[in-house]
This record gives C-alpha cells, structure tokens and sequence, in this order.
C-alpha cells in the first residue's frame, strides 16, 4: 500500500512470533506460535479502523504491537506526520537515535518514525502518542488512585508536566469531554458503574491528547445500552480532537457502527481490508461472508441462516499450509492447500486474500453455497 498524504499509521509487514518450549524425553523443542505473520495496513489521520475476528486470530496481538506493549519479530510501524516527507530511522544506531531524541520535534515535523526503533527515553518521549483502551473497565483501574490521579497517569509518567495545576485543568478539561462531573475526580473508581468506568478509561487515554488511540474490546463488557452510549462518546471525541482509532471487537455490528474501513483477521494474517459499506454489502472473501452471516437481524421475520463453517479456528502453532482457511472453506480447491494466496487490491481500497475472490459474488442474504466458484469441493 501506498502511503497517502493524510496516512497517520503505517503497518508494513508485521509479524510476532512466540518461541514456545515443550519438553520431551531428554530434549527440548521449540516451536514458533505466529500470533501475528506479515500483516500490511495503514490508519489515516481521523479515521477508524475496525479489526475482527474469532478468538485466538491475533487482533489483540496486532493493536499492542503497533504500540510497542509488545516487541514484534519482524515489520515496521511508521508514524507520520502531517504532509512532510518521511524520516526513516529503521537502520539508525543507537547513537544516531540518542541524537534525535534532542531534535524530537523536529524530527516529527520533518516525517515518519518507525515505532519499532524507538528504544529507552525515545520511546518514553513518544509514549503520549499513542494509547490504549482495556476491554475491562473493573480491572484496568487501580482502586486505591483517585480518578484524578488515575487520568493524570500519563501526564505524570511522560515527564513532560511538572506543574500540578496545569495537570488539574487538562485532567479537569478532558473529565468534562467525556462526560464525567468534577466531583467525580475526587472518588475511587468502586463508586462507578461500568459505563462511567470506561468514561475513565477514555479519559485516560486522551489525556495527553494522542493522535492514536487502540479500542481493544473496549464496549465488550457492558450492557448494550450503555454500548451505545460510549460509541457515540468516541465518536464525538474523535470530531472534536482528530484522534484516529483502531477499534477491535468481536461484535460486527459495534465494528459497523464505529469504523470507516474495516479489517478481518483470521489465524494471524489478514483475509480482507476494505470501506466498511463494501465490506458489509460486498464481501469477496468466504470467510467475511461467513462471519457475516452470523449477524443478528432485528427483523423477525426475515430470514436468519448463518453459515456454520465446520471445525474450529485452527492452532497457529500449526497453521494450515497454503491458505489458512482452506480446513474450513466451502469453496477451497487442491490449489488452495498448497499456494498461500497473495494479499492484493481487487478493488480501490478492497483488499483481500483469495485466489478466487473474483468468482464471489456475495451479498449479506445468499448464502455461501448459492453464490461459490464451480466445482468447489
Ligand atoms: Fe477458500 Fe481457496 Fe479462497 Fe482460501 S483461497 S478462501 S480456501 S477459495
């Protein structure tokens, strides 16, 4: 993928890989669990990412990856900034990266950064960047900390603000943004519900006024009511300060609501990429149609026939050869044990991962069987 003016985070090629070490009689084997193999996608400047899949696909592994809560094995992360060429620090030394650390805004204005170089108090300098919203709002805040204390973690953290009282107005300027009284800053977080809870976990996040933001399963938890209370509040937040998310849920319909492009994730590698309007009304993979399928309609009367797709999602520690999908596809020929497919733009901004996207013509209400290329097993 080209990157394009308005590109805030760029995903080349990321991959994380876990040595897993299980003992045998007299020996020691280690074998490598994919989490995440070669995925490529970019977030522009105020937009949303949605990133779903089943359990176990890698979703959570991509999002803390890209904020360096974990070290990837391979690939790069390039943060941009606003329409300047790009500083590619990816072969830098050490020393080399020391001396930026002094021209750190310089540095930002002029281009990119590769996430993934930054090391010690760059990457420290950094931090503020970026953040991250937990699924659980019970468990993801300290209940012996103030909420003021709690949404003033990342100021104080990043070293950069030393004066507690322009802490207290940006702790107080970001509460109110999010809906939360001043009293409130005063309480622990027992005294909340759920909802307000995340309200917190919001406000944390946005304090130091990143420019990106990981949603990990972040309305999963609450009641749907409530869902729908802090959709909207990111939303509303996302207009008035710019900030762009990458929103991962299991729930398609949040994912719908939430995200202007949408991205499917299946044992590790990517299957789909595309504007959410063409991804929900015109998927070219099985595996999105399948998923799909599963979306409950409010309609009674209309027909609700999801697709089972048989077996389970397989092991990453032994992925299937060729597509990884083929155990479960209901199209997949011979070819497709073999010959991974290529990642390629069928479509402008439709990316996918199947040697016959072509031959699909999916809409949300045919089923799989109606629609397939000929002569799939
Ligand atoms: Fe199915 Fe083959 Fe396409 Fe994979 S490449 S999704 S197995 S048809």
């Amino acid at each position: 993928m080209t990157p394009k003016h308005d590109t805030l985070i760029e995903v080349k090629d990321l991959s994380v890989h876990f040595p897993i070490k299980t003992r045998k009689l007299f020996r020691t084997e280690v074998q490598m669990l994919r989490a995440v193999d070669g995925v490529s996608f970019d977030i522009k400047r105020g937009e949303t990412v949605g990133l779903v899949g089943e359990s176990g696909s890698g979703k959570t592994t991509v999002g803390r990856a890209i904020l360096r809560a974990i070290d990837p094995t391979d690939g790069e992360v390039i943060f941009h900034r606003k329409n300047k060429g790009d500083i590619d620090l990816a072969h830098a030394s050490e020393a080399e990266l020391r001396k930026v650390r002094s021209k750190m805004n310089m540095a930002f204005r002029e281009g990119g950064i590769n996430v993934h170089n930054l090391a010690g108090d760059l990457l420290r300098a950094f931090r503020p960047e970026m953040s991250l919203v937990f699924q659980d709002p019970y468990s993801s805040l300290n209940p012996r900390m103030t909420v003021r204390d709690i949404i003033a973690e990342p100021l104080v953290a990043s070293g950069k603000f030393k004066d507690r009282a322009k802490i207290d107005a940006r702790v107080r300027e970001i509460a109110a943004r999010c809906k939360l009284n001043l009293e409130h800053l005063r309480r622990f977080p027992h005294a909340f519900s759920g909802g307000q809870r995340q309200r917190i976990c919001i406000a944390r996040a946005l304090v130091s006024k990143p420019k990106f933001v990981v949603c990990d399963e972040s309305v999963s938890a609450l009641d749907v009511s409530i869902q729908a209370e802090i959709v909207n509040l990111l939303k509303d937040l996302q207009d008035e300060m710019g900030v762009s998310f990458l929103f991962i849920a299991h729930d398609l319909s949040v994912v719908a609501q939430m995200s202007h492009r949408v991205a499917v994730l299946y044992v590790g590698k990517f299957v789909e990429y595309a504007p959410t309007e063409k991804l929900f009304f015109a998927p070219k993979h099985p595996y999105t149609h399948a998923l799909l399928s599963a979306i409950p309609t409010a309609d009674p009367d209309a027909d609700f026939d999801p697709i089972r797709l048989k077996g389970e999602i397989p092991n990453p520690l032994a992925a299937p050869s060729g597509c990884r999908f083929h155990t479960r596809c209901p199209f997949a020929k011979d070819r497709c044990k073999t010959e991974a497919p290529a990642w390629r733009e069928l479509d402008t901004d439709h990316f996918v991962a199947c040697h016959f996207a072509e031959d699909f013509n999916f809409d949300r209400h045919q089923k799989a069987s109606q629609s397939g290329p000929k002569g799939a097993v």
